[in-house]
């Protein structure tokens, strides 16, 4: 009998029983139970992660990334919850829901007079095949009045795959409207030069960690280089995230990328956090 300690857990490595899969089964059971309860409760929220201009360094807005705060598993990321939320369908509710309070915060920000920087929001790619996704955007923005270019909409570049005809036509009819759309992930799945050419986003966002997995260091250095290169000639502003080092830090600033995000930077943090932040910058 072997024993493996993961995460502090001691677990039976002969495949029989495996805890944390029936830790994960078991949680994938109660988030389906406690979903629309959360939602109700108003369990969900979302932090924001700054986004930086690389040169001046000052902050040019943020991502709305949703957490749970779980009455009894206390705070829990997405990354545990999102797919299984992909996978019954209940991430278009959710998704709805932190667009909307987004909208909200925004709204309160143009009430205080404050100084506004646009956020960001993800939407699934799952929520791509709901016929009246543009409709509810329409709405959104209108209910709230809203300009439109303030809710940047991140669309994941996989999404490209499933259904490469609706992601053409959606991200149009969105820019007709003003919406920004920015191509999330870019480069990390099988067709991002085939999705740059068909659809024609306004901003590139790259994903560090991505080119981190090879361990060719000058490799991934010279892939990232084209690829900023390849957005200058395209006159697609690119913002790499997942910034984590110095090191890495002035070797985008050498290649001449646009903007950064990354925990190098800031985490992402709860709204109030932000807003000083953002004062900060102001007073400075
Ligand atoms: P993403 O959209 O690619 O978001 C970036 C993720 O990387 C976030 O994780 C962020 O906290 C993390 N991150 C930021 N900087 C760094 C860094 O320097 N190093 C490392 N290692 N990580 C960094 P998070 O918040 O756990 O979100 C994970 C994913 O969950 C997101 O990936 C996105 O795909 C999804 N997600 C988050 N919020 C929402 C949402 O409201 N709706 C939908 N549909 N998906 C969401
Ligand atoms: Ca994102
Ligand atoms: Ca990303
Ligand atoms: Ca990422």
């Amino acid at each position: 009998l072997a024993l493996k300690k993961v995460k502090g857990h001691y677990l039976v490595a002969c495949g029989e029983y495996d805890e944390s899969m029936h830790q994960r089964l078991l949680d994938e059971q109660s988030f389906i139970n406690g979903m629309n309860e959360a939602l109700k409760n108003r369990e969900f929220l979302f932090y924001l992660q700054p986004k930086y201009e690389l040169a001046g360094g000052k902050i040019i807005g943020a991502e709305a990334l949703v957490r749970w705060l779980h009455p009894q598993k206390g705070f829990i990321g997405p990354n545990r919850f999102i797919p299984i939320f992909e996978q019954n369908g209940f991430i278009l509710n959710l998704d709805k829901y932190i667009w909307e309070e987004v909208c909200k915060l925004l709204r309160s920000w143009m009430d205080e007079g404050r100084q506004i920087q646009p956020i960001s929001v993800n939407i699934s790619r799952v929520d791509l095949y709901d016929n009246d996704l543009v409709g509810f955007f329409a709405r959104l923005v209108k209910k709230y009045d809203v300009p439109p270019r303030l809710l940047e909409l991140e669309l994941t570049e996989s999404a490209y795959i499933d259904n490469p005809e609706k992601i053409v036509e959606i991200t149009q009819r969105l820019q007709e409207m003003g919406f920004i759309i920015l191509m999330d992930d870019f480069g990390s799945g099988y067709s991002s030069l085939n999705m740059l050419k068909d659809v024609n986003v306004n901003v590139l966002k790259v994903d560090l960690k991505f080119l981190q997995n090879t361990n060719h260091n000058n490799r991934s250095g010279q892939i990232l280089n084209s690829v900023v290169h390849m957005a200058k000639c395209l006159e697609l502003p690119i913002i790499v995230e997942g910034v984590e080092t110095l090191q890495q830090s002035e070797f985008l600033r050498s290649i001449g990328c646009n903007w950064v995000q990354g925990y190098y930077y800031s985490k992402p943090v709860p709204i109030e956090t932000y807003e000083k932040l953002i004062e900060q910058m102001d007073g400075a």
